[in-house]
C-alpha cells in the first residue's frame, strides 16, 4: 500500500498502483496529464497518463 500521500495531488482513482487505498491522494512526487482528444473542451478529455493498474503485470 502506499503510505506516502502528496497533498498536491488529490485522486480517486482507487484502482491505479499509485492511489493511497485509506485517502484520496496520490503517492507520486509528480503525475503527467495529458488527453485523447484533439480539443479537448471539458475535464472528461483529460486523462493521468501516470495512471497504472493496481496488480497489473507491466
Ligand atoms: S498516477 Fe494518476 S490516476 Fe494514479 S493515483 Fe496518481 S493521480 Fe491518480
Amino acid at each position: 500500500m502506499n503510505d506516502n500521500p502528496n497533498k498536491s495531488i488529490h485522486c480517486s482513482v482507487t484502482s491505479c498502483m499509485h492511489h493511497c487505498q485509506n485517502v484520496d491522494y496520490c503517492s507520486l512526487d509528480a503525475i503527467k496529464v495529458g488527453t485523447h482528444e484533439k480539443n479537448p473542451t471539458q475535464d472528461q478529455c483529460t486523462d493521468c497518463l501516470s495512471f497504472s493498474l493496481k496488480g497489473g503485470c507491466c
